[in-house]
């Protein structure tokens, strides 16, 4: 489903240059993973990558059947745009909704912008998340958590093949974040979607049930450049 082989990506500033390189990296259908690293190791990097937000530099990298190293190079930001729009979800860290629209009219975001409008979707989602009562309140009347949860409904509700988590759990009490993992988990398991959650807590995500992908970041060689790589454990 998604396939990365000798992918790299550096930003050159003379301030601190850093470069990641991930050797080889796979998901299946249905597969759930872990990112961890500390902080400026590159998680956020090959997560941009991976949401078709960012070109890698070099590599091979595809995802449901698309070329996706070959659509970079060829400029084909309008094929990038639609393949992210209708096959990749996201969970923010924190916020995200719009205020101006309910909980339904959030989750129902992604499902329009894909233009696959399901309103039994966004009832499933909400009755298994438990947030069904919620679906006519605005994002401001409601709980962190139940928030959250709404944003990994919005995620699933237009059925794509990759989910993606940039620390979801920063903005939430422990006991919250082991739930958020949960339900994410669950969820994309559900519903047959890949899923990939970057994170700095290792211990968590692993009592969670979460493979690990680890990285680990080399200090500046001759060149300058720090070298952070991922590879599966
Ligand atoms: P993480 O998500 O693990 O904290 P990031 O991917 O955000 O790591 O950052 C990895 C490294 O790349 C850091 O050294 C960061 O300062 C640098 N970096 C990130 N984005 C940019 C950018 N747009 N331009 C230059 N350097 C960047
Ligand atoms: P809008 O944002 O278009 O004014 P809503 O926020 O009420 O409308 O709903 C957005 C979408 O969510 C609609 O497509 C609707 O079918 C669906 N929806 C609204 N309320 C519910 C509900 N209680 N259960 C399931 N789906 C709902």
């Amino acid at each position: 489903m998604l396939s990365l082989r000798g992918v790299t990506k550096a930003y050159r500033g003379d301030a601190a240059p850093f470069a990641l390189e991930v050797p080889t990296f796979d998901l299946a259908a249905g597969e759930a993973l872990a990112l961890a690293g500390p902080s400026g190791s590159g998680k956020s990097t090959l997560l941009m990558m991976l949401a078709l937000a960012a070109p890698p530099d070099a590599g091979a990298f595809t995802f449901d059947g698309a070329d996706i190293a070959l659509l970079w190079r060829k400029g084909r930001r309008d094929a990038l745009a639609e393949l992210r729009a209708r096959r990749i979800g996201v969970v923010p860290q924190t916020g995200g909704l719009l205020p101006y629209l309910t909980v339904a009219g959030n989750i129902a975001l992604t499902q329009r912008i894909a233009g696959r409008e399901d309103a039994a979707r966004i009832r499933a989602l909400a009755e298994d998340l438990g947030i069904a009562p919620q679906l006519s309140k605005h994002p401001a009347a409601l709980s962190v958590g139940q928030r959250q949860r709404v944003s990994i409904a919005r995620a699933l509700a237009h059925r794509p093949a990759l989910v993606l988590a940039d620390e979801p759990t920063a903005s939430v009490h422990p006991e919250l974040a082991d739930a958020v993992l949960a339900l994410l988990k669950r969820e994309c398991a559900a519903a047959g979607a890949a899923l990939l959650v970057a994170t700095h807590d290792p211990d968590r995500a692993a009592a969670a049930g979460y493979p690990i992908l680890r990285c680990t970041t080399h200090a500046p060689g001759a060149d300058g450049i720090a070298r952070s790589v991922f590879a599966r454990l």
